[in-house]
C-alpha cells in the first residue's frame, strides 16, 4: 500500500471490491473457466505464456476473435481493446491490407533464407521514417536489441551496455538489472542471470545527465540502450535538454545511441525520433509494425552500417551470435510492407492522437470528481493513469507510485464491464480502428471504479 495512491480509505475498502470482481469475473466467464481449468492439464501454470496467469481475475479471459478495436471472449462478451496486445496490435485486430498480403503471401512461399522484393520496400521506408539508412529484421524486438548490442559490442571493443532504471526492451539478458543503494543487481524476478548483471551492465537514473556523464567517464560503455521516453513503468517524458545531453555524452564518449521505438511509435509515423528530431545511431523496433504477424527491425547509420559490415568475416556471417533462421521471412515482410504503406500511415496517427487526448481528459475529469491523488500522462496515442499525485521523473519515482493491488482491482472491474487495459500498468493505446465511443465507455467505467473506491 502506498499513501499516494488514495490513502487508508481506499485501501480499506479494496479487498471487499476485489472479492465482489472476482466472484462477478467468476460467474460471467464459464467458458473461460472452464477452459483455464483443462489448460492446467498440459499447459505451465495453466496458460500458453507464464505471464499470462498475471492477469487479475484468477485465469485469462480465452479469446474468441478479433477485429479491429475491440475482441470476444469464448462466453460471447464483447470487449474495447486498450491493451491492444501491449503495442502488437496497434494496427487494430486483423488489419484488412495486412490479412490481403499475408493471404496473398503465404500462398507464395513463407520462407526461403531468401530475400524479396518487399525487404527492399520496407527498408527504405523505416528509412525515410527514422532517417537511419541500413536495416535488418529480425522476429521481436528483444532480438533487435539483442543484435544490437552484440554488434555494438563487437564493433567498438567494449565491454558495457547502459540502460535507465526502469528500462525494460525485452527478454534481453543485459538489461534486466537495476539500481540498489547505488549499485547493479539482477532486478526483481529475473530468472536465473548468467552472470551478475554488474558485469555486463550500468544503470542511471533517467532525466540524470550527471549520472550519465560519470558512467559514461570511463570509456568502456559500447550502447546506451534507451526508450526515447520510457513507457513500461508507466510513462516517464524526458526533461528539457534531457536528449540533448545524452547525444552529447554519448558521442563524446564514442559510446552508441540506441533508441528503442517500439513502443514510441505511438507518437507518430515516425516515432519520437522522428518528432522530436532525436539523431540516434541505432534504432529498435519490434511489436506493431507488421500488423501483429513477428517481425522486427534495427536500422544503422550508414556509417555504423559500414563499421559493421566491414567488421565481419563473411564465413562467420552464419555463427556470429545474430541470426534467427526464420527472421526476413517473406510472410512477415509482406505483412509489415502492408502495414507500414496502408495501416499505421500519417492520416491513422492523424485520428489516434486525438483519441488518446480526448480518454486523458476524460480520466482527468474522473480523477478530479472522485478527488483522487492521481494524474495521467500521455505520449501520442498512448496515455497511462498512474497512483501518485505528481508525474515521475525517473524509473525510481514511477516504481514509488506503483499499487500492484489497487491495479489489479482497476483491471478487473473494466474487464468486467467490457474494458481490457495493458495488464502490468496502466496503459490504453489508441489503433487506427478505436473509436470516440470506445474512448468513452473507458471513460465511464474508470469513473465508476474511482467513486467507488473513494465511497
Ligand atoms: N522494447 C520495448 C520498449 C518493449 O516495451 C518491449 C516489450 N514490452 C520489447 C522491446 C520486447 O518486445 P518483444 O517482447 O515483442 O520482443
Amino acid at each position: 500500500m502506498t499513501a499516494v495512491s488514495g490513502g487508508t480509505a481506499v485501501h480499506e475498502r479494496l479487498p471487499g471490491l476485489v472479492r465482489r470482481e472476482e466472484e462477478r469475473f467468476a460467474r460471467e466467464h464459464p467458458g473461460s473457466r472452464e477452459l483455464a481449468a483443462k489448460a492446467r492439464r498440459h499447459l505451465l501454470a495453466g496458460v500458453p505464456m507464464h505471464w499470462m496467469a498475471k492477469w487479475p481475475g484468477g485465469f485469462p479471459v480465452f479469446v474468441a476473435e478479433a477485429h479491429g478495436s475491440r475482441f470476444t471472449d469464448v462466453d460471447g462478451h464483447e470487449y474495447v481493446d486498450l491493451c491492444l496486445g501491449d503495442t502488437g496490435a496497434m494496427s487494430g485486430h486483423a488489419p484488412a491490407a495486412t490479412l490481403r498480403a499475408v493471404a496473398e503471401q503465404s500462398a507464395r512461399g513463407i520462407t526461403t533464407m531468401l530475400p524479396t522484393n518487399d525487404a527492399l520496400w520496407v527498408a527504405e521506408e523505416l528509412s525515410r521514417r527514422f532517417g537511419v539508412g541500413s536495416w535488418q529484421f529480425a522476429l521481436t524486438a528483444t532480438d533487435a536489441n539483442r543484435f544490437s548490442i552484440r554488434l555494438a559490442r563487437h564493433v567498438t571493443g567494449r565491454p558495457k551496455v547502459l540502460v535507465f532504471e526502469g528500462c525494460y526492451h525485452g527478454t534481453v539478458d543485459e538489461t534486466f538489472a537495476t539500481l540498489s543503494r547505488g549499485r547493479v543487481v539482477a532486478r526483481r524476478g529475473n530468472l536465473g542471470p548468467p552472470v551478475p548483471l554488474e558485469e555486463t551492465t550500468k544503470v542511471v537514473e533517467w532525466n540524470d545527465l550527471e549520472g550519465l556523464e560519470a558512467a559514461l567517464a570511463p570509456r568502456d560503455v559500447a550502447v546506451v540502450l534507451t526508450e526515447p521516453a520510457l513507457t513500461n513503468v508507466g510513462i516517464v517524458h524526458p526533461e528539457p535538454g534531457f536528449h540533448e545531453g545524452l547525444r552529447r555524452l554519448t558521442r563524446d564518449a564514442g559510446t552508441w545511441l540506441a533508441i528503442d521505438e517500439t513502443h514510441t511509435i505511438c507518437c507518430g509515423p515516425g516515432g519520437y525520433v522522428h518528432a522530436y528530431r532525436l539523431e540516434p545511431d541505432v534504432v529498435t523496433i519490434g511489436k506493431p509494425i507488421a500488423g501483429g504477424i513477428p517481425a522486427a527491425a534495427y536500422g544503422f547509420t550508414d556509417d555504423l552500417a559500414e563499421q559493421v559490415a566491414g567488421s565481419i568475416e563473411l564465413e562467420d556471417v552464419d555463427v556470429g551470435g545474430v541470426g534467427g533462421t526464420l527472421a526476413a521471412n517473406a510472410l512477415s515482410l509482406a505483412a509489415m510492407r502492408a502495414t507500414l504503406g496502408e495501416v499505421l500511415t500519417d492520416e491513422a496517427f492523424a485520428r489516434m492522437i486525438p483519441l488518446a487526448e480526448r480518454w486523458t481528459a476524460g480520466v482527468e475529469g474522473a480523477i478530479a470528481e472522485a478527488g483522487l491523488p492521481w494524474q495521467v500522462t500521455r505520449l501520442g496515442c498512448r496515455a497511462e493513469y498512474l497512483f501518485g499525485p505528481d508525474p515521475p521523473r525517473n524509473g525510481t519515482e514511477a516504481h514509488a507510485a506503483a499499487d500492484f493491488a489497487l491495479e489489479r482491482f482497476m483491471h478487473l472491474h473494466a474487464l468486467n464491464r467490457g474494458v481490457l487495459l495493458t495488464p502490468f500498468h496502466n496503459m490504453a493505446l489508441m489503433s487506427p480502428a478505436t473509436t470516440e465511443r470506445d474512448v468513452d465507455r473507458h471513460t465511464e467505467v474508470f469513473r465508476e471504479a474511482a467513486l467507488e473506491l473513494v465511497g
